[in-house]
């Protein structure tokens, strides 16, 4: 498996479909990879159960802060786990859908 350092993908292919990018590199247990894309009360609740599982999660909010605020839309978040706990957060993920 490829790794974009850039969009924290997972790729089969040599070049990046998110950027472009060709200069992907081997993945490593502890790349954070992206394991889904969802709103926030989704986000909030695959965060508590990664969390529980001892698996360390990121989110980023796909959008400001001050235009959630503003526009009261539900902001979006994806969410990243280490490469090495990738399957097992899927497998979670799976549980909530
Ligand atoms: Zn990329």
């Amino acid at each position: 498996m490829n790794y974009c350092e850039k969009c924290h993908m997972l790729l089969e292919e040599a070049t990046c479909p998110e950027c472009g990018g060709k200069r992907l590199r081997p993945v490593q247990e502890d790349d954070y990879c992206l394991l889904a894309e969802k709103e926030e009360l989704w986000a909030g609740m695959l965060e508590e159960l990664l969390t529980n599982e001892g698996i360390s999660c990121v989110r980023v909010g796909m959008r400001g802060a001050a235009l959630v605020v503003n526009c009261g839309a539900s902001e979006r978040y994806r969410m990243y786990v280490p490469y090495r706990e990738l399957e097992r957060a899927k497998d979670l993920l799976s549980l909530i859908r």
